[in-house]
């Protein structure tokens, strides 16, 4: 397992590319209509909120995977928001309506893997080319269930014993950041992996001997986003969220 830093963006530097935005920014991008399916599945969340933060994250991720296309391609033509296409299909049940996401673009024949998440009111987007496993989360620091008494009922369930042994060692409040960070480091790996958090396996393991076997699979990089880390567009993290962002190369 290898580490990244840095940016990068940089003509061939290696994908994965990632940016993240305020889910508020959406609003600036209102003439971006949605496709039916899209709108259909809006539906289904609640009234409000909900609805809302589903429907600027759908959004913000065509605008931003069109600004990372437009930075790391060549340049042959300008792509706009509105021509990608974002299809999911899930490897367990054949369905399209959930499912590892993918992004097109139509007439080019390119394809890439993107995966995208949702926290506090932020989005964090992570696009590689062609078929590539990708998983990215974001966990907020600040969220109580990490925080000392609500965060040790969460380690009784979502961490394996040696991550729960190594947590025991850390004084308040690096273990509150480091729940935070192996929670969202477990959320990446499981999409990367294309199981889901409910998959076979249960909750993936991502410290010690018994960690996910992704974690350990040839070419695999992890890239573990700090507070205020700057995105390949330019855009700084807010100082609560952390990220991370898995990435396992096809052969
Ligand atoms: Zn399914």
């Amino acid at each position: 397992m290898h580490g990244l830093s840095g940016t990068g963006l940089e003509p061939g530097f290696p994908a994965p590319w990632w940016a993240a935005a305020p889910l508020a920014e959406a609003a600036t991008h209102a003439d971006l209509p949605l496709r039916a399916s899209e709108l259909k599945r809006a539906g289904g969340y609640l009234e409000g909120r909900p609805r809302e933060d589903f429907v600027a994250g759908r959004i913000l991720v065509r605008v931003l995977a069109a600004g990372l296309l437009n930075r790391a391609l060549p340049p042959r033509r300008r792509i706009l928001p509105g021509e990608l296409e974002l299809t999911q299909y899930c490897p367990q049940c054949a369905s399209t309506a959930h499912g590892t996401p993918s992004l097109g673009l139509p007439g080019a024949g390119d394809s890439f893997t993107l995966s995208y998440a949702r926290t506090a009111g932020w989005l964090l987007l992570g696009l590689a080319p062609g078929t590539d496993r990708l998983g990215v989360d974001l966990a907020d620091l600040d969220d109580r269930a990490f925080a000392p008494g609500d965060g040790g009922m969460l380690e009784d369930y979502a961490y394996a014993p040696e991550e729960r042994a190594q947590l025991e060692l850390l004084p308040e409040p690096e273990r509150q950041r480091l729940r935070a960070r192996w929670w969202a480091l477990k959320e990446a790996v499981a999409k990367a992996g294309g199981e889901g958090l409910a998959g076979e396996g249960g909750i993936p393991a991502v410290a010690g001997k018994n960690r996910h076997p992704l974690l350990g699979s040839p070419g695999i990089r992890v890239l573990d986003l700090e507070p205020e880390s700057i995105d390949s567009l330019g855009t700084m993290l807010p100082a609560h969220l952390v990220g991370s962002i898995v990435w396992a190369p096809t052969a």
